[in-house]
């Protein structure tokens, strides 16, 4: 038998037409293969069962084949799960006939869109909040002026109020991302200019609102991409609250919703979810939605099991008491019999045993079959981060990003608040190391106090360690800051961007430099090991020479696959080639680690293919020993290494 497991990376997982490809294919070989995911299984000969299974994008899904052509009729699924477009592909050019159409899951009367992973059950909380009737009426030449400026201080009140959601306790940095887009929306100068004419060709302020905000999504709903198509709810989230502010009057909210809820609503704006406590919710059920839906992509952040699109009739929904739902293959049962409550029970039991049973990696330090000790730490963008990274069992930090204590900020941050946050995070971890990255911020993410100029190609352009050479104002108080935490004892220093050997001997004059400065004012600081990312092609040309005057290397895979592939890793339209798979980017990762064996010093990887299964065996075949990632991924990195 043939098996293999790999990371799911078609857009959006395999709902109809990329299912419907994935049978073609398996179709044309004579072996028998089953595709496995989230602990269930379907022969990969069904559409409709692969649908059941809810295979989404990033899921880890395991190919079993048996008979004559296993080898190759694995390798082609393979390859077909990795494509992220695959869905798009046209088989049918390679001869074989055009499989028939399925009906897409979003079409059956008991079945959603799956939004987000998990099963649950519990009393329905109907959250319908009443559409706002407007009376549209003409405003006078000389009272317009004053409408306009009533408009633009209901806009400002929304937007505050949209800050103050974005500062509740439980919200994630994606969260917070998520209501800055709205502000964004808000204050979009489209959106503006068109209340405002309609304003000054006589609308009142709250019909000019209704009718700009519905002229604009409806221009969204148009698209064919499907997030932006869902971004359509963001207008109509904002113009709500616009409007609402306009008539003085507040929505019904998820605040007051008792623990353990699964709620039924026609759509929910990722602001009313803000305002919910998160850990509450036991699940989500929407008439409107998507798997790129805001909502969706919060509830999967949170673990809140969620269907979207789900056609049910609107009174039907609001009457129901017990809802019942399985994110993962869109499900939903509507006051469900005994007997169906029980299925659904035993679903969230197993998911549970599954869960306890990763759980128990959490605090294992783990090591191969021919025993190597790999370090699973944690990539970390702030102090709030510590907690969930620690319970997760993140064995130290292997990457903390400080480009966000200088972002969403009016000023650049003190060399003392600098010390303060770098020794918080050596003493969280003591002793396992944390590697905090200098600056490593460029056009594409400006910040306060630096002046970036126009760049065609950010990417390619000021930023990282080669902005932080040219602005030692901003470069020297952050290392005086890690030199004072380095006095922990487990603090180690890593440089972005790296792409010449020069670039490390300026950084090491500034340290020096930096030494003296704090010696002189009398102010203690620590030994620490530096090193540099592996995220450029230069820099793994030059690796030999790079090792030699550094103690680590830590590889950065999203960049290094960027740049060696030449593939945006911003742009869906060259997504196919922007894979850290490809043979081109793990010879650059064998070569680097090569390098770093020569020069007897310990290499790891911080990019986001650190933690997928299907690439932790050739990292440390290669002598990786650390893999650092998002504090979700830890428990799964580590029992992957036991296995090898
Ligand atoms: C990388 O490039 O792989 C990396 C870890 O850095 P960032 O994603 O912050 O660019
Ligand atoms: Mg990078």
């Amino acid at each position: 038998m043939i098996e293999r497991s790999v990371v799911v990376r078609v857009h959006d997982g395999l709902h109809a037409r990329p299912a419907t490809q994935f049978v073609k294919l398996a179709k044309s070989f004579s072996c028998e293969v089953e595709i496995r995911c989230n602990g269930r299984g379907a022969s990969a000969t069904s559409a409709v069962k692969l649908m059941l299974l809810g295979v989404k994008e990033n899921d880890e899904a395991t190919l079993r084949a048996e008979g004559e052509d296993a080898a190759d009729a694995v390798s082609a699924l393979a390859t077909f799960l990795q494509t992220p477009d695959a869905g798009d592909i046209d088989l049918t050019a390679t001869g074989k006939p055009a499989a028939p159409a399925v009906t897409p899951a979003c079409a059956s009367p008991d079945r959603g869109v799956p939004a987000s992973e998990g099963t649950a059950i519990g009393p329905a909380f109907a959250f319908f909040p009443a559409a706002l009737d407007i009376q549209p009426c003409t405003v006078p030449p000389e009272e317009r002026e004053a409408e306009r400026r009533r408009y633009r201080q209901a806009l400002a009140g929304t937007v505050q109020s949209f800050r103050d959601a974005k500062a509740r306790p439980g919200l994630k940095r994606d969260d917070a991302a998520i209501i800055d887009a709205l502000v964004e929306v808000a204050e979009d100068a489209e959106f503006i200019g068109s209340v405002e004419s309609g304003i000054a060709a006589g609308q009142d302020a709250a019909s000019a609102v209704s009718e700009a905000g519905r002229t604009i999504a409806a221009s969204f709903e148009a698209l064919a991409d499907p997030y932006l198509r869902a971004r359509a709810e963001d207008i109509r989230s904002v113009t709500r609250a616009i409007t609402l502010t306009l008539l003085g009057r507040r929505d019904m909210t998820l605040a007051d919703m008792p623990r353990g809820s699964v709620i039924v609503a026609d759509e929910i704006a990722a602001l009313d979810l803000a305002k919910a406590t998160l850990a509450d919710i036991g699940g989500i059920v929407c008439r409107k939605g998507a798997a790129t839906s805001h909502v969706a992509i919060m509830a999967r952040a949170h673990g809140i099991p969620a269907v979207l699109g789900f056609s049910a009739d609107e009174a039907r929904l609001k009457a129901v008491r017990t809802i019942a739902l399985d994110g993962s293959t869109g499900a939903v049962a509507l006051d469900p019999d005994a007997a169906e409550a029980e299925r659904f029970r035993g679903a969230i039991a197993r998911e549970a045993a599954e869960r306890t049973a990763l759980e128990a990696y959490r605090t294992v330090e783990p090591t191969t079959r021919d025993g190597r000790r790999i370090e699973i730490a944690a990539n970390l963008g702030s102090l709030a981060e510590i907690e969930a990274a620690q319970k997760a069992g993140a064995m130290g930090v292997g990457l903390f990003r400080t480009e966000f204590l200088f972002m969403e900020r009016r000023t650049l941050p003190g060399e003392d608040e600098q010390a303060e946050t770098y020794t918080t995070l050596a003493q969280a971890f003591a002793p396992h190391p944390v590697v905090i990255r200098t600056l490593d911020i460029g056009g594409d993410k400006p910040v306060a106090g630096i002046d970036f100029e126009h760049e065609d190609n950010p990417f390619l352009g000021w930023r990282g360690v080669r902005m932080c050479l040219e602005r030692p104002d901003v470069f020297k108080p952050q290392l005086r800051a890690l030199l004072r935490a380095s006095i922990v004892g487990n603090v180690k220093i890593l440089l972005p961007m790296i792409a010449d050997v020069g670039e490390v001997r300026a950084v090491r004059a500034l340290l020096d430099e930096c030494r003296a400065e704090l010696d002189a004012g009398g102010q203690a600081h620590g030994a620490f090991e530096l090193g540099v990312m592996i995220e450029t092609p230069a820099a793994v040309f030059v690796a030999a020479e790079i090792a030699r005057e550094v103690d680590f290397f830590s590889v950065g895979t999203n960049d290094l696959t960027q740049y060696v592939m030449a593939a945006d890793r911003l742009n869906p339209r060259v997504a196919k080639l922007n894979r850290t798979e490809h043979p081109a980017v793990l010879a650059a990762i064998r070569m680097a680690a090569g390098a770093a064996r020569e020069a007897g010093i310990w290499i790891g990887v911080c990019g986001e293919a650190a933690a997928r299964p299907d690439l932790i065996p050739f990292f440390v075949e290669n002598g990786v020993t650390e893999l650092s990632m998002s504090a979700a991924s830890i428990p799964r990195a580590k029992k992957c290494v036991t296995e090898i």
